[in-house]
């Protein structure tokens, strides 16, 4: 399933002319309803699940739930960013609840080079993807804390 908007926690941005949501969602799926001042995904089908949306919500409203190849059906997956870090809640159909947090990149946003900083020692024409490149030092990001059971 695809983004799902909490309406206790949606204040609608707090009437702005275009929701973060909207803002930010690449297929246009988000819109407001401003009778209710409630923000929802005006085409679940059409949603590939980026998390855009999800993570720029300042009230913290929008979660995905997802489809059974990613998490089983009725999970629950929400992140919530800070200044430094994400903490990925994940919610199973039991019940159980889990809690992931990772570094975030702190660059400034626009001032990163490609070239020069994220491939920085990498051999690009090697055919291989970022994360199949072991031999050349990088690994995969690990989480810094994991809550829950
Ligand atoms: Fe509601 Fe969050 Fe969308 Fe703002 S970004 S309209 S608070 S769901
Ligand atoms: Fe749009 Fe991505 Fe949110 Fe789906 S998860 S509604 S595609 S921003």
């Amino acid at each position: 399933m695809p983004s799902f908007v909490d309406t206790q926690k949606c204040d609608g941005c707090k009437g702005g002319e275009k929701t973060a949501c909207m803002y930010i969602c690449p297929s246009d799926l988000m819109v407001l309803n401003v009778e209710t001042m409630k923000a929802y995904n005006q085409e679940p089908d059409q949603c590939w699940e980026c998390y855009s949306c999800v993570k720029i919500c300042p009230q913290g409203a929008i979660a995905v739930r997802a489809y059974s190849d990613i998490v089983p059906l009725g999970g629950v997956v929400q992140p919530l960013m800070s200044s430094d870090s994400i903490m990925w809640t994940i919610q199973f159909r039991n019940g159980n609840q889990q809690r992931f947090k990772f570094p975030i990149r702190t660059t400034a946003e626009g001032s990163i080079d490609p070239k020069n900083d994220a491939h920085k020692g990498k051999d690009i024409n090697n055919g291989l993807l970022t994360d199949e490149e072991h031999d050349n030092g990088f690994s995969l990001a690990q989480p810094i804390a994991i809550h829950g059971k």
